[in-house]
């Protein structure tokens, strides 16, 4: 065998490993970016395929046409899955400049000599441009942190990158062959695969592991929201609270919001348990369109909000327009009209989560006591000493 097809076996294989790899974890773990990688890992062992096969057909434009596009088209796939799983970016600019040089690569490339410089450049620009978008994807993602995985595939990508630049530089120099059939047989192709298979594996392994690490987030993600009302489960709705309250300033008051649903036990027992469900989902949905920083379910008929920057007359806004749409809301069975009722407690500078909730909960009791269908404020120790005061002024 010809020196470098060793190593076409190598990657050839190595392709179709990843490619198998990738279609389990997608499989296994729901996350489609593994599919994504999948595709591109097969395609990327067809231009090996195309290439081993070049010195044995009659059809060298076609074989390097194929080479090139199952090339370019697998880093394309790769790039165009993290572009949408880490970013809301348009999506159609990467098909539309895949398209591209797609078609300048017959029609512009293929027609000047293989041993040109521009030739060089042009064949290794469509390749080096692909994972440059990927990693600038993943710059430029939404993520508060980026992960050590992730920081580990940009770094892949960069060298990506980079060495097809290099291939650009090298191919020119070396040579890459007078055509795709004595490609194989010169020296250019022994560097280009060696360092094809080291980057391929760095690339698989470093994807392989964002997509496990994407599995993991989504599964923490789905174990903190609860699956009826799509809110935060309570222990989630405490944590974010808690993290959400440390960007508190000091001019900001939040406000801790309790809602409890009126009467729900006879809802179920009149209409069943079906339509106490819908009207769980239905009260959440209000109260998330509502506003809120952190909407939760802190169980059964119970809910809260906290909202960080806010006041008494804006938490009584955010309750009344809770209460209006629950009240315009339809629901499959006719002549429901759920009502609930609602503590508020403004939270003062250096109060803690667990006492606003506690002085929302007494506000919410109150509220259940005055006959429901309405919203009570907690007072907390200032009001309730200046209201100690004004009694004692009035004697
Ligand atoms: P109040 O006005 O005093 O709040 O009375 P209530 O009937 O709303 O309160 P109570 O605590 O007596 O009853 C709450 C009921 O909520 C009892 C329980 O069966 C029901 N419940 C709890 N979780 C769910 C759920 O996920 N779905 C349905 N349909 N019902 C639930
Ligand atoms: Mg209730
Ligand atoms: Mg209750």
């Amino acid at each position: 065998m010809a020196n470098a097809i060793y190593l076409l076996v190598v990657n050839f294989s190595l392709g179709l490993a990843f490619s198998l790899a990738f279609v389990g974890i997608a499989r296994a773990q729901r996350v489609s970016l593994g599919y994504w990688c999948a595709a591109g890992f097969l395609l990327a062992s067809c231009t090996v395929g195309a290439e081993m096969l070049a010195p044995r057909t009659g059809m060298p434009q076609l074989i390097s046409f194929l080479s090139f596009s199952c090339l370019h088209s697998a880093l394309a796939l790769v790039a165009f899955g993290l572009i949408r799983n880490f970013t809301n970016w348009p999506r159609w600019p990467l098909p539309a400049l895949y398209l591209a040089f797609e078609v300048a690569f017959p029609t512009i490339v293929m027609a000047t000599p293989r041993d040109s410089l521009f030739y060089s450049f042009a064949y290794q620009t469509p390749f080096a441009v692909m994972p440059a978008l990927g990693a600038a994807a993943l710059l430029s993602g939404s993520r508060a942190r980026r992960s050590l995985a992730e920081h580990f595939l940009m770094l892949v990508l960069f060298l990506s990158t980079a060495q097809f630049l290099f291939k650009g530089f090298l191919s020119y120099q070396l040579g890459p062959g007078s055509s795709i059939q004595t490609y194989v047989f010169s020296s250019y192709a022994q560097f280009s695969q060696t360092i094809s298979a080291i980057l391929s594996i760095l690339l698989g392994v470093s994807l392989m592991l964002v997509v496990m690490e994407e599995s993991n987030t989504r599964t923490r993600q789905t174990l903190l929201r609860d699956h009826l009302s799509g809110l935060w489960t309570r222990r989630a709705f405490f944590e974010k609270s808690e993290t959400a309250l440390k960007r508190r300033s000091a001019n900001r008051s939040p406000v801790i919001i309790l809602c409890d649903l009126d009467h729900f036990k006879k809802i179920n027992d009149t209409y069943g348990h079906a339509v106490g469900d819908e009207v769980i989902r239905v009260f959440a949905a209000c109260l998330e369109a509502a506003g809120g920083d952190v909407c939760g379910r802190l169980g059964g008929e119970e809910f809260a909000t906290l909202t960080l920057d806010s006041n008494a007359s804006l938490a009584q806004l955010q309750v009344e327009t809770v209460r209006a749409r629950l009240l315009n809301a339809e629901f499959l069975q006719e002549g429901l009209r759920p009502t609930a009722s609602f503590g508020i407690a403004v939270m003062s500078e250096h109060e803690g989560l667990s006492d606003a909730i506690a002085r929302a909960d007494a506000a919410l009791y109150e509220a259940k006591a005055r006959g429901r269908d309405r919203l009570v404020f907690s007072r907390n120790e200032k009001d309730v000493a200046s209201i100690l005061r004004e009694a004692l002024l009035r004697r």
